[in-house]
């Protein structure tokens, strides 16, 4: 994160040492991050204190269920939550939430997972289906339960949930997250105040949500956020919530939850992040990238085709991003090539481009240094121009028929 770690320091960067530099040691190429908080690309940036506490625990050795209890109380602190747990990443969080509403702290049920399930059935709004390298429902599979959708992809009314309400559901999942199709769907208070009517947990995954907290106050009775995206830390999922319930979500540990632990390094450095948290200053963060983004406006506005202006982020975090709007024909290139060309780069420079169809690019300041920002800009301006100078380009169409065969030609480049 920007504001944990703004620039590389020359006399600690690890590539004055090749030896202790991955990128070298590996041939792995180096990547810009102008795409925000994505896990496949590494998520954030790890802050020095995250880092040195990280450090320090591989060194020895804790008993993981003392390290749960301190998180535990770490997390009530900072959430306002009765309590909370360190797992794996945010998608375990899910799986394991869902298996707690399922189990309570049944032990004997928790190891009989996922079979003991039993058909048990999870409301979700159908727009809420999404994918985020993965699909969020099938999260919830994993634990045994099976998903009911409700409404459709843009409309879901309170008699969908009401009518999936009596067929006593053990959990509702709500999402938070620019994926979700936000049309038509049922705002998370009254979501809640219909399931907690019929005495059904709501658990929302808010793993990419600065505001996880705002969850809480709605009613949530678990919140899903992670560790390494805005928190900055090491790959963890945290789940903030009730008591009972976050003692259920631990206790699945024992069974399908040790297939996605948190590990010792996990615990601590998601607690050091959340310390982090309660000091850091957002304030300066949020000035910072407002400049960078200003910068971008102002250097890539003026390219012709290009449209710039400054994006709120869609779910309310308090990011600003730069958007610019490419006219395939005024530009000489569509907005998915530039993206491909970006990312085809070394370093590769990973853009916000799943609005790409559309001709939208998203340019993101919270996971890069001023200079990367300004090679960012650079690159931008090159691909565009050298792209505009070939001329003719593959169609989205085209686009979308190679996308598989490129997922499955791993390991090939
Ligand atoms: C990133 C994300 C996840 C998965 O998070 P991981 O911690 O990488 O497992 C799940 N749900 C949403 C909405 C996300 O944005």
């Amino acid at each position: 994160m920007s504001g944990v770690n703004p620039s590389v320091d020359p006399s600690v960067d690890p590539r004055a040492d090749p030896e202790a530099d991955p990128w070298a040691r590996w041939d792995l190429t180096r990547v810009i991050n102008a795409a925000g908080t994505m896990t496949a690309i590494g998520a954030s940036r790890v802050g020095d204190e995250v880092r040195a506490h990280v450090d320090a625990i591989m060194q020895g050795f804790v008993h993981i269920h003392e390290a749960q209890a301190r998180a535990f109380a770490l997390i009530a602190e900072v959430t306002g939550a009765e309590g909370g747990c360190v797992v794996g990443c945010s998608a375990a969080g899910v799986t394991l939430s869902v298996a707690a509403a399922i189990t309570g702290d049944d032990l004997a049920m928790i190891e009989a997972l996922p079979e003991a399930a039993n058909g048990r059935t999870v409301v979700m709004q159908a727009g809420h289906c999404i994918n985020y390298g993965a699909p969020v429902d099938q999260a919830v599979r994993l634990a045994g339960a099976k998903v009911a959708a409700i409404g459709t992809a843009a409309l879901c009314e309170t008699y969908h949930l009401e009518a999936a309400l009596d067929a006593a559901p053990a959990a509702a999942v709500f999402v938070l997250s620019h994926h979700t199709v936000r049309e038509g769907e049922l705002p998370l208070p009254l979501f809640v105040s219909l399931c907690h009517a019929r005495g059904v947990p709501v658990i929302v995954d808010a793993a990419a949500e600065y505001h996880f907290r705002d969850a809480l106050t709605a009613g949530a009775d678990l919140v899903v956020v992670s560790g390494h995206k805005f928190f900055g830390g090491v790959t963890a999922g945290i789940v903030a919530g009730r008591r009972d319930l976050i003692r259920a979500t631990y206790l699945q540990h024992r069974g399908i939850g040790r297939k996605m632990k948190a590990s010792k390094e996990a615990i601590i450095g998601a607690m050091t992040a959340l310390e982090a948290w309660k000091t850091r200053d957002h304030t300066a963060e949020r000035g910072t990238e407002t400049a960078r983004v200003a910068r971008w406006l102002e250097r890539l506005g003026t390219l012709p085709g290009v449209s710039a202006s400054i994006h709120e982020d869609w779910t309310g975090n308090p990011v600003q991003r730069a958007r610019l709007v490419i006219d395939p024909s005024a530009s000489g290139c569509p907005a998915h090539i530039l993206s491909a060309r970006l990312a085809a780069r070394s370093p590769s420079i990973v853009v916000r481009d799943d609005h790409a169809e559309r001709g939208e690019i998203y340019l993101d300041p919270c996971n890069l240094t001023d200079d990367e920002a300004e090679r960012v800009a650079d690159a931008f301006a090159e691909e565009l121009h050298r792209a505009a100078e070939i001329g003719s380009h593959k169609s989205w169409a085209d686009a979308k028929r190679e996308s598989s065969a490129a997922i499955l030609r791993w390991p090939d480049p």
